[in-house]
This record gives C-alpha cells, structure tokens and sequence, in this order.
C-alpha cells in the first residue's frame, strides 16, 4: 500500500504538530472567576475567562483543534495555503497558529468585520478578503482555496468533530476540573452562545459522558437562526440574522450546530446583551466583549427561576473575549445610542440579580 504522505511530507507534518503540542505546552489554562451574588443568596456564578488565551477569544481553542484535524488528516501539508469563512476571532487565532507554521492565511470576512480584528489578523501576517454579504463568506472561501491550492478550514463544518470531546483538555473537561472544590461543584446550568455550535456540542456531549445533572442552556441572539430551528426542527435557513452580537447568531443552522444536545435555548435582544455586557463588565471592573452579555442575560433568566423556585446551585458561563476588540461600536456611547437607545431601565432589572 502506498502512503498519500511521502517521508518526507510527512516530517513537516510531524514537525507542524510538534510545535503546536509545544506551543500548548507553553501555555496555560484560563481562569474560571467567581463571582458572588448578594441578592442571590445560595447561587453563584462563574465566568471562564477564555479572553485570556494568547489570541483573546475562545477561538483559540477551536483553531488550535481545527489544525491539529487538518494536519492528522494529511489535509495541510507544507505550503498549503490555509482560507477560512469567519466573523473575525476565528481568523485571528487560526492566522497565530498558520504563522506557527509558516503558512500563508487568507480570513474571508464580512466587510464590516471590527477593525481590530482586521489589525490583530494582519499583525500574525494574515491576509483579510472582505466581502458585502456575511452569506457569501463560505463560498468565497471555498473558490479562494480552490483558486489557490488552499486548503478551506471551515470551522463550521468540522468545529463540533475536531474538538475530542471525552477529554484533552477541551473547554468542557477543564470547566468542571475547576468547579471541582466549589460548595456546588456540579452546576445546575453551563450557559454558553453559539456560533459554530461548536463548543456547546463539546459541553452537551461531555456532560452525558460524565453523567452529570447539569443542564445546558444556549443564549441566541434574537436574530439568529439557532433558536428557531431548536423549536422547529424544518427551519434552517433565514434572511439575514440582523443582531449586533459578533461571533454568535447565524443565519444559516451550521453544521456544527447540534440541538440534540441542548437542554433549552433563551432568545435574547441585542439591547438585552448589550446592557447586560455593560453591568457585567461594571461587576468585573473590565470590558466584555458583546456574546458575554448575550450568556449574562439568559443567566439572570435562569437565576430568576431559580429563585422562584427556591433552588440554590451554581451556573457557568463564558467570557468569550474582551471588550477592548469593540472600542468604537459598543463601547462607543454614540453608537450605543444610535443602536439600542437608553439602557437604563433594563440596568436595573439586572443589578437586581447581579
Ligand atoms: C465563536 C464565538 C462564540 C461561540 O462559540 P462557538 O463554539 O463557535 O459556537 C461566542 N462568543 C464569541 C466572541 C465568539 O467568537
């Protein structure tokens, strides 16, 4: 039988994995924040601080799995040019890990993608192809790699299957090592957004493997196709998802999407995310990125009905990247009142839980 790796392509791939296991090596795990709630008594809520990977965003876990497949699959060899369809973070932590690897990165991205993600792309020597319609970004992709010998990552399709979700230290495993010597280890709810779907699948399928009692909660933006497709399973595709959140919504159900194994999903307003992103980065004293406000406001949700039902537990969530990639849209006063108008009554049916 004859190897589609030759000896010698197959050392730059060995080489190519080595320095990303070296890399991990070199790192290490984010935090998990607690943080109390006075006017919750017996509920406490965690924050994986996942803004403080190397690239700023839980993509950095998603880029460094997605290469890893790619490569034991003998799918990126040396030279290979490597293309993805992205809102932005991915891109940012998958051009890292392509420069890890000498490799030439080309981000199709929607035009009006954040400027610092644009910058931080091009700082790891990226390249950003930007083009009119968020729908267009995966065929693009696509023509780029064919066009180019590339190679098309597509973090969509493959998010949910190159995560090893038994263990590796994936998000899921490391959440719960860390819950370890809480009062209430096994939380009642993980709430965590959806973008790929990716890192919901990974926490779902963790918890069944674990038998845990957690239940898994997906905070959508009320514009995303996700949470209508959970309650009618025939809807896969809408117009456009017009929410302002970056990173989660989409308007097309990914492949990676998988509503089996969520227990329920919260819809939530723009307005809503954004006003909860403003008091959780007030409670942390630093700024969120606007998907964490997504997750606190479906978490107050569930810590209003489990205070209705005189339950006491811990839930998760995720800070999934800083607020300092947002400066001029939702840290931006202007913008804020050209958006979502006044926040203030809202503020304070949040700082009522938090
Ligand atoms: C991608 C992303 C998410 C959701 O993660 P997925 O695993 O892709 O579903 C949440 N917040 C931000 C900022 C993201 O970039």
């Amino acid at each position: 039988m004859k190897s589609t790796l030759s000896s010698s392509s197959k050392k730059w791939v060995y080489d190519a994995i080595a320095r990303i296991e070296a890399d991990y090596n070199r790192s290490a795990d984010t935090h998990l924040i607690r943080l109390e709630l006075p006017k919750a008594p017996g509920i406490t809520l965690y924050l994986k601080d996942e803004s403080s990977h190397p690239t700023g965003s839980l993509k950095h876990r998603l880029a460094r799995s997605l290469f890893l497949y790619a490569l034991c699959n003998g799918w990126i060899k040396q030279n290979t040019p490597i293309v993805e369809a992205s809102s932005g973070s991915t891109a940012v932590s998958e051009a890292y890990f392509a420069k890890l690897l000498g490799l030439r990165f080309i981000a199709v991205m929607p035009y009006k993608t954040s400027m610092a993600k644009i910058d931080a792309i091009k700082f790891y020597g990226g390249e950003c192809h930007l083009v009119s319609s968020p729908k267009t970004v995966y065929d693009e992709a696509a023509r780029l790699a064919k066009e180019t010998g590339g190679f098309y990552l597509d973090q969509f399709t493959y998010a949910e299957r190159a995560t090893d979700w038994r263990g590796n230290n994936n998000i899921a495993e490391s959440i719960f090592a860390q819950m370890a010597y809480e009062e209430y280890s096994v939380p009642r709810y993980v709430v965590v957004g959806a973008g790929t779907g990716g890192t919901s699948a990974t926490i779902g399928r963790f918890i069944r493997y674990k038998q845990l009692a957690t239940e898994l909660c997906v905070a959508d933006p009320q514009g995303s196709v996700f949470h209508r497709h959970f309650n009618d399973r025939t809807l896969l595709e809408i117009e456009t998802c017009t929410s302002l959140i970056e990173g989660i919504g989409r308007p097309r159900v990914e492949k990676s999407f998988i509503p089996e194994l969520i227990d329920c999903m919260i819809a939530v307003t723009d307005h809503q995310s954004l006003t909860a992103m403003q008091v959780i980065s007030q409670k942390l004293n630093r700024r969120c990125g606007g998907s964490t406000g997504t997750n606190i406001w479906a978490c107050i949700q569930l810590i209003k009905k489990m205070i209705a039902d005189g339950e006491q537990g811990s839930i998760v969530t995720l800070l999934c990247d800083s607020g300092e990639r947002y400066t001029t849209t939702y840290y931006n006063d202007a913008w804020i009142e050209d958006k979502i108008g006044d926040c203030n009554s809202l503020k304070a049916e949040i700082e009522a839980i938090i």
